[in-house]
C-alpha cells in the first residue's frame, strides 16, 4: 500500500510541487491550504490530488483537519510542513497582528499539525517529517524578524524532534530554501530583483519549486532513514552554512 504524504500548504508554490513529486513518487498525497478555493480546485483537477482546507495556525482546526485527511486516506506517515506566510516590515514598525500571524503560520505552525501525527507514527515505528525553513531563518534578512525568527524556530524544532524520536523509525529534518520562483517571491518589485536579489545568488537565478520536491522526495525515502535532524540548504550558493 501506498505511504500516506501530507503536504501542508500543498496546492500552491513550492507544496504544489512537493505534491505533485509526492504523487509522481508513488505517494497516497493529501495537500492542505487555508483560503484560496479558486487555486486549490485548480490544483485538484489538474493533479487529482484531495485537498483539505484548514488553517494550520490554529491548533482545533489541525486535529480536525489531520482527523479528516486521515478518514479518508489512512495514517499520515509523510508530514511536509510547507504553509507559510510573510508579512514583512522594520522591527521597529511591526504590529503584534504582523508578529502574531507569521510566528503561528510558520512556526505554531509545526506543534499544531505534528503532534497530531506523532503519536501514530510512533506506534507504527516509521515516520518521515520534513520542514521547510528558509534561508532568512538561517541567516536573519532586514524587514524579517517575525520570518526569520519563526523560520530559524523551525531548525530548532527539527533537531529537537529528531532526537526524541531517533529510535523510533522517525526522522525529522528540515530545508532551507533561498530565493524561489513562486508567488511569495514574484510579489517582489522586478527592479529590486535585478539590482538587490539576483546579485547575491551565485548561479544567478532563482531556485523553481521542483528543486525543492526533488529534496523533499529524496528525505521521504524509505531508505533514507539515516538522515535525521539535517538542514538541506538550496539556494544557489547564496549561503553556505
Ligand atoms: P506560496 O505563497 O506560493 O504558497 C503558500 C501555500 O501555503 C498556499 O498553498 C497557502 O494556501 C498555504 N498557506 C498559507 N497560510 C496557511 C495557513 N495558515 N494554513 C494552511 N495553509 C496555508 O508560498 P511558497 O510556495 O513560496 O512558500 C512555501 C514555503 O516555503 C513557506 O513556508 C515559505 O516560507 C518557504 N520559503 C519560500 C521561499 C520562496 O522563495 N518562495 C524561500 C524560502 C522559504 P492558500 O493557497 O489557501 O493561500
Amino acid at each position: 500500500m501506498a505511504r500516506v504524504a501530507l503536504v501542508t500548504g500543498g496546492t500552491r508554490g513550492i507544496g504544489a510541487a512537493i505534491s505533485k513529486a509526492l504523487k509522481a513518487a508513488g505517494y497516497n498525497v493529501a495537500a492542505n491550504y487555508c483560503g484560496n478555493d479558486a487555486a486549490a480546485e485548480k490544483f485538484k483537477a489538474e493533479t487529482g490530488i484531495p485537498v483539505f482546507k484548514w488553517d494550520v495556525s490554529s491548533f482545533e482546526a489541525s486535529v480536525e483537519g489531520v482527523k479528516t485527511v486521515e478518514a479518508a486516506l489512512g495514517a499520515v506517515e509523510i508530514l511536509v510542513n510547507n504553509a507559510g506566510i510573510t508579512r514583512d516590515g522594520a522591527f521597529h514598525k511591526m504590529t503584534i497582528e504582523q508578529w502574531s500571524a507569521v510566528t503561528s503560520t510558520n512556526l505554531g505552525s509545526l506543534f499544531n499539525v505534528t503532534r497530531q501525527v506523532i503519536e501514530g507514527m510512533r506506534g507504527r515505528k516509521f515516520g518521515r517529517i520534513i520542514n521547510i525553513s528558509s534561508v532568512n531563518g538561517q541567516k536573519g534578512q532586514f524587514g524579517q524578524v517575525n520570518y526569520s525568527a519563526a523560520k530559524a524556530g523551525d531548525l530548532g524544532f527539527t533537531r529537537a524532534l529528531a532526537l526524541e524520536n531517533a529510535r523510533g523509525g522517525i526522522t525529522v529534518n528540515a530545508i532551507c530554501p533561498g530565493y524561489i520562483n513562486t508567488e511569495m517571491v514574484q510579489a517582489v518589485p522586478k527592479e529590486v530583483l535585478e539590482k538587490n536579489i539576483l546579485p547575491l545568488i551565485p548561479v544567478n537565478r532563482l531556485g523553481e519549486p521542483e528543486e525543492i520536491a526533488r529534496a523533499v522526495v529524496f528525505l521521504a525515502a524509505d531508505d533514507a532513514g539515516f538522515i535525521t535532524g539535517s538542514t538541506l540548504s538550496i539556494n544557489g550558493g547564496q549561503s553556505m552554512t
